[in-house]
């Protein structure tokens, strides 16, 4: 299984990265399979590099905070008017939080459903699994101001065997995003907040809790995202490293874990 960074800055796109995307790759049956995590704005761009975004497997999305999921919208505008119009295709599957789907809607401005044409939605929360060619996605309620899931891919190892990574979404400590996370060969875990310092609960996390939590859950790698994008990521991966007990990586657009 290989994830690929597309786009990681925290909020907003920042100078040298778009918002939340992530490629996650694994061959099975004779092709690649993929699932896109998160479609932050201006991401459908370099995501066209490595893959049709039409043609991907699945589509997750962790919420409905523009900066994971403003490129619902271009994508359906890729699927309705790109090269692979009128191919008959299938739709998209697409899994979020209920009423993601309608977020195409609000960001496309129309006043019909006809950019919903580009998906197959399925609303999923806190203890449901999708299965994805390969892929088995587990689910969990994460703790952000409005709904928001993390969620736990399972897949081929390119060592063989079975390998797990979770991605926490956008998300402040708690317990289900914990549990989601135990033993873990990877965890993806936001850092949103290093730039004030009181902050308020339900949100982000600091570095020092993303190592916390990987610490606690027993993780076997960290990867660090979602840093403000205003902000230098040296200081939160360092707090980020000395609460884990481990050296972390950061996941700047371009990186690849090979898992
Ligand atoms: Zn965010
Ligand atoms: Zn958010």
């Amino acid at each position: 299984m290989r994830l690929t960074v597309i786009g990681s800055a925290g909020s907003t796109a920042g100078p040298d990265s778009p918002p939340s995307c992530y490629l996650i790759e694994a061959d099975h049956e004779g092709r690649t399979w993929r699932i896109v995590l998160d479609l932050g704005p201006g991401t459908l761009g370099p995501l066209q590099r490595l893959c049709d975004p039409t043609a991907v497997d699945a589509v997750v999305v962790s919420h409905g905070h523009p900066d994971h999921c403003a490129d619902l919208a271009s994508l359906s505008v890729l699927f309705r008017y790109g090269p692979a119009a009128g191919e008959g295709r299938a739709p998209v599957p697409l899994y979020g939080p209920a009423g993601i789907d309608r977020r195409v809607v609000q960001i496309a401005g129309s006043e019909d459903d006809r950019d919903l044409e580009a998906f197959a939605f399925t609303a999923v929360g806190a203890g449901d699994r999708a299965q994805v060619g390969p892929f088995t996605l587990d689910f969990a309620s994460a703790w952000h101001p409005v709904p928001a899931n993390a969620v736990r891919v399972t897949g081929p190892s390119v060592a063989g065997g079975a390998v797990s990574l979770v991605y926490t979404g956008d998300t402040d400590r708690c317990d289900t995003v914990l549990d989601l996370a135990r033993g873990a060969d990877a965890l993806l875990a936001e850092a949103g907040w290093a730039h004030q310092a009181v902050n308020p609960p339900g949100i982000h996390m600091t570095g020092t809790q993303a190592g916390e939590l990987a610490r606690e859950a027993g993780v076997r790698a960290l990867i660090v995202t979602h840093v403000a994008s205003w902000v230098d990521p040296a200081q939160t991966l360092e707090h980020a490293a000395a609460a884990f007990g481990a050296a972390v990586t950061h996941a700047h657009p371009g990186a690849v874990a090979d898992l």
